[in-house]
């Protein structure tokens, strides 16, 4: 139990499920590089554009002609 806390542990890519070094010196942590961390977040931002607000504002449920 004498590791120290800023041992380098070994993840999996979340983009490409290959190894990753998790760690000070792997700034795209958790993935393994920088080109698995952009297509992530490419991945996302599309996902987040394709999905609408699920909630209205309160203002838009009162008709505008009451
Ligand atoms: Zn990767």
């Amino acid at each position: 139990m004498s590791e120290p806390s800023t041992a380098v542990r070994k993840v999996a890519c979340p983009a490409c499920k290959g190894p990753s070094l998790f760690g000070p010196g792997n700034p795209w942590r958790p993935f393994c590089s920088q080109r698995c961390r952009s297509a992530d977040l490419g991945a996302w931002a599309s996902e987040r554009f394709r999905v609408p607000a699920q909630a209205p504002t309160e203002d838009e449920s009162q008709p505008p002609d009451s």
